[in-house]
């Protein structure tokens, strides 16, 4: 039987217009949540969200820039308006900086001779972004019986896999902008966690692989829907889930 909204999952992705965003919401949608497409161009996220429909799902596209304060704040005031409580948010949305160049092979990152106002615009999108559109809304998320935040990083968060000269990243270029915003993420990830364990939500980070997005030119070996499965493991944990970890498809990662 069909339900309500306010008896479904209610969920939040950001920079759901595209990409692994798209595809955790597509997912999202499958398993039956309502599904809130955070775009920032009001016309592709709601292509997206009417692709959703018409494959049978509930789906809402929400115009959110996550670098932009009232837009922000505006799409909290309407998910509160539409549907009353927000049960999961997944902060997908980033950028590499780079433009459809992956930052491990982009020059413009090398620490050395890097823009500092590049690295500005990332920290803002992949960091403060994040910070800004969580705390928007915790309100409503608090007022989830189960919530459940996700936090889209990378394996290039990592420093433990970075900083290993013979590890795995030994090979690949330096940066000073993507990696560290993803490093910056997992920090927020684990203080996030600390700060919300008492009201029982669970916030954790997910490195989705090497995917074939625009994000790296479509050069990665795994598709978005695989990619999003990581991000819809963490979105559906159950009460005795973990909380402040950082995972893969393939397990937990080191910090
Ligand atoms: P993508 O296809 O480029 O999608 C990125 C999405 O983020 C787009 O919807 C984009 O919107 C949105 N976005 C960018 N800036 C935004 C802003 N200020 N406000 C709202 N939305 C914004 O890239 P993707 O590969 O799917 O990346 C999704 C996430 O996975 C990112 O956090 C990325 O760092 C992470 N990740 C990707 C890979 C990979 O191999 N692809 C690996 C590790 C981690 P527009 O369409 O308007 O630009």
């Amino acid at each position: 039987m069909e339900r309500e909204h306010n008896d479904r999952i209610v969920a939040l992705v950001t920079g759901a217009n595209k990409g692994i965003g798209r595809a955790a919401a597509e997912r999202l949608a499958v398993l039956g949540m309502t599904v809130l497409i955070g775009a920032r161009d009001g016309r592709r996220g709601e292509e997206a969200a009417a692709a959703v429909r018409a494959a049978g799902g509930d789906a809402h596209a929400i115009a959110l820039d996550v670098t932009d304060r009232d837009s922000v704040l505006a799409a909290a005031k309407r998910i509160e308006a539409e549907f009353g409580r927000l049960d999961v948010l997944i902060n997908n949305a980033g950028i590499t900086g780079s433009g459809q160049t992956s930052p491990m092979d982009a020059t413009d990152q090398i620490p050395s001779t890097v823009d500092l106002d590049m690295v500005r615009a990332v920290f803002e999108t992949n960091v403060f972004g994040v910070i800004a559109v969580t705390n928007a809304m915790l309100p409503l998320l608090r007022r989830s019986p189960a919530a459940r935040v996700v936090n889209v990083s990378s394996h290039a968060a990592s420093l433990t896999l970075t900083g290993d000269p013979d590890g795995p990243f030994a090979a690949l270029l330096p940066s000073a902008a993507y990696s560290p915003s993803k490093s910056a993420l997992s920090a927020l990830t684990i203080q996030y966690a600390n700060e919300l364990r008492k009201d029982r939500i669970l916030v954790n980070a997910v490195a989705p692989g090497f995917v074939d997005t625009d994000s790296n030119n479509h050069t990665g070996h795994l598709t978005p829907a695989e990619g999003a499965a990581g991000l819809v493991r963490l979105a559906t944990l159950g009460p005795d889930g973990p909380t402040g970890g950082f995972f893969s498809e393939d397990g937990p990662l080191p910090w």
